[in-house]
């Protein structure tokens, strides 16, 4: 599989926990009510976290879907 990468824009999180329930090996909750990526390294303004599997790309496909303030992405790996 084309590698990818996932995409937070955690400080626009509203905390609704939506991710962590339906992709919870990949997203939790942290301290302060926030979405976490697992793994993922803070680039710029937001969170990266590179992926090459399809069952990683379908679980965040799954979460990216059910954010209600759209604020996870899947882009190919070198997209910016
Ligand atoms: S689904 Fe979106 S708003 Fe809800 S906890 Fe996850 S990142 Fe935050």
């Amino acid at each position: 599989m084309e590698k990818m990468k996932i995409v937070h824009f955690k400080k626009d999180c509203i905390s609704c926990g939506a991710c962590a329930a339906i992709a919870p090996e990949y997203w939790e909750m942290d301290a302060e009510g926030l979405s976490t990526l697992k793994g993922s390294k803070k680039v710029d303004d937001h969170f990266e976290l590179e992926i090459d599997t399809e069952e990683a790309r379908a679980a965040n496909q799954e979460a990216a879907d059910v954010c209600p303030v759209n604020i996870i992405h899947l882009k190919k790996k070198d997209e910016k």
